[in-house]
């Protein structure tokens, strides 16, 4: 049996229809197959602890995400990872008036990936924020992100990355936007926490556009 959903894309039959309830929510538990792709946000060095503008715990979302990684791989599924690819004088950076240090410099090794990511050579990677007086924290602003995923009839993504209040809960807002189902990895997102509390409205805020939020292996299965 093939079951079609949305613009006809057929889904993988052995995981079709199967749900899963936490806590007085339904959400679709149907594991990744056809018209799914995994979103991985902004991974890189300059975020994880002793970075540049290291988030608190942020090299925990490298585990979970190596086992969606894993799954997505096995899978022949579409994998993108978003990157801050700053220039060295970018509006965002203090010296310029923004509220962040420097970080993220286009080429340099804080703007390389966290390298215990187990990214594949066939991963997508997407650059933003790459204009001198332009910040982006959604990785489709200023991207082509929202083309590549039609344009590979993907209708769901599974996220993770970081940080959660900023570029992860932009990335999952566009994407509620651009009319994907979204699921949000809860165990691989982190929060900064300028003020705290941020990160849990945050979670509030991407829950209040539609987003599931699952443990990595509930979403993905795997080992
Ligand atoms: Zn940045």
């Amino acid at each position: 049996m093939v079951t079609y959903h949305g613009r006809g894309i057929p889904a993988v039959a052995a995981n079709a229809g199967a749900t899963v309830r936490r806590e007085g929510e339904a959400v679709k538990g149907r594991a990744p197959g056809a018209g799914d792709a995994l979103l991985i946000v902004d991974v890189q060095n300059d975020f994880l602890p002793g970075g540049a503008l290291g988030v608190p715990d942020g090299d925990a979302v490298i585990a979970p995400l190596n086992a969606a990684l894993r799954v997505f791989g096995v899978a022949g599924l579409p994998v993108f990872s978003t990157r801050d690819w700053h220039p060295a004088d970018h509006c965002s950076f203090v010296g310029r008036g923004g509220i962040w240090p420097p970080h993220c410099v286009a080429g340099t090794e804080g703007a390389g990936f966290a390298p215990a990511l187990e990214l594949a050579s066939s991963t997508v990677v997407v650059s933003k924020a790459v204009h001198p007086d332009a910040d982006a924290y959604s990785g489709f602003a200023g991207t082509d992100l929202a083309e590549r995923l039609s344009a590979g009839g993907v209708e769901r993504v599974f996220v993770g990355g970081l940080a959660t209040e900023y570029c992860v809960l932009n990335t999952v807002l566009d994407a509620r936007r651009e009319g994907l189902e979204v699921i949000v990895l809860e165990d691989a997102v982190r929060a900064v926490e300028v003020e705290a509390g941020d990160g849990a409205r945050a979670i509030g805020r991407m829950r209040d556009a539609g987003a599931a939020f699952l443990p990595t292996r509930t979403a993905v299965g795997g080992e």
